[in-house]
């Protein structure tokens, strides 16, 4: 998609601050970060919404999805039990499909918002 931003982003025609890559899937910090840890995981290609997926998507969403405890790890977010067996950590993952879903960038992305609360815009 000749017009889309995160298209750009995985063509490398726009920089961004990229924090994995992989011939499927690349993630990078969002740039107006909503929480300390703010990432987006998209595929490299083209998916406008989730609402375009079906299971022929489902390995690329899987993939996606399993990253997610990977970047958490590395940005020192990742979901720990202390000696209690309490939580600690932790990080909430999303995907905003349409305008009711509050999506503003059509090419498919899987928010990850991190670090200590509280955040600014905390959901
Ligand atoms: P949506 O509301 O579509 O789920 O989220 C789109 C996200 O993309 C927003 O959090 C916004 O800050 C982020 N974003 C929009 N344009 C760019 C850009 O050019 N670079 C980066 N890194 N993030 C962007
Ligand atoms: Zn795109």
């Amino acid at each position: 998609m000749s017009n889309c931003i995160f298209c750009k982003i995985a063509a490398k025609q726009i920089p961004a601050d990229v924090v994995y890559e992989d011939d499927e899937l690349l993630a990078f910090k969002d740039i107006n970060p909503a929480a300390p840890v703010h990432l987006l995981v998209i595929p490299k290609q083209h998916v406008a919404t989730l609402s375009e997926c079906n299971d022929g998507h489902a390995a690329m969403l899987g993939r996606m999805m399993a990253l997610v405890p990977k970047l958490a790890a590395e940005h020192g977010c990742a979901v720990s039990f202390d000696g209690q067996g309490e939580p600690r950590g932790g990080y909430k993952t999303l995907i905003n499909s349409g305008p009711d879903g509050g999506q503003e960038v059509y090419h498919l992305h899987l928010h990850m918002y991190g670090g200590p609360r509280p955040w600014k815009g905390q959901r």
